[in-house]
């Protein structure tokens, strides 16, 4: 189903992002439509659009915002909302990356336009369409007798020890991702891997694996700290909401 730019009245969930943060009102309530069009208001640029299918409206605001709203992350509204809801902000995050980044045909280099059936953008000169991209991922917990392996990155999420995880490349099944990207980082082998479940964004496919042999040899530049824990003696880690948070918990 295509994008509808510019909605009329509508009665979808409204999701207003700014970089990685959701807009809500100031007592935390979500936006509804008029506040939509006030937002759209203060930035002419910023691209809005419904999917009705999805019933969802979304505008990515580029403005200055009044006392009357406020912001969270998007990780946190994942944390306190269902799967469902939590798709259609997914996808609106998407949207809106991919809309922003892919604006030219890149065989021949024409402004694309919003193609009028299927969430795409046709070439005008070319003809050919271009479908929003995903970028699948991996993420693994590794078990030890009753420990389990936990990081903690050098660029990201600083605060806390996470799962390994990383982007599947070109040509690579997930379980060989899962492999590559331990051995990467920490320098181990692994056996056993098993697929526990997927989430919609930043769309990682979850697996756990058995530690198989190796010593510790960390990633420079990414990896600051690597160490075997026990579930109930864990330092802090991802929030609940989290993929990772399931797999550290062993809630599948
Ligand atoms: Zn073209």
């Amino acid at each position: 189903m295509a994008v509808i730019v510019n909605p009329k009245e509508t009665d979808a969930v409204c999701f207003a992002l700014v970089g990685k943060e959701l807009i809500t009102k100031k007592n935390g309530d979500m936006l509804t439509f008029q506040d939509m069009l006030y937002l759209k208001g203060l930035c002419s640029e910023c691209d809005f659009f419904e999917e009705e299918s999805f019933h969802y409206c979304t505008l990515e605001f580029k403005g200055e915002l009044s006392a009357d709203y406020q912001t969270m992350t998007i990780r946190h509204f994942f944390a306190e909302h269902d799967s469902e809801l939590n798709l259609k902000l997914a996808r609106a995050r998407s949207l809106l990356a991919w809309r922003r980044d892919y604006k030219y045909c890149s065989f021949c280099g024409t402004p694309l336009v919003d193609h009028a059936v299927q969430t795409a953008r046709e070439c005008p000169q070319c003809k050919k369409i271009h479908f929003p991209r995903i970028e699948p991922c991996i993420i693994v917990l590794v078990n030890k007798g009753d420990k389990i392996l936990l990081v903690k990155h050098i660029q990201r999420n600083q605060d806390v020890y996470a799962c390994i995880a990383g982007f599947i490349e070109v040509g690579e099944s997930a379980e060989h991702a899962v492999q590559r990207e331990i051995e990467e980082e920490v320098g181990i082998q692994v056996k056993n891997i098993q697929y526990k479940g997927t989430q919609s964004w930043p769309f990682p496919d979850a697996f756990t694996a058995e530690y198989a042999g190796g010593e510790f040899r960390l990633q420079p530049d990414e990896i600051a700290d690597a160490q075997w824990f026990s579930r109930d003696d864990c330092p802090a880690t991802p929030p609940e909401g989290s993929i990772a948070y399931r797999l550290i918990h062993n809630l599948f």
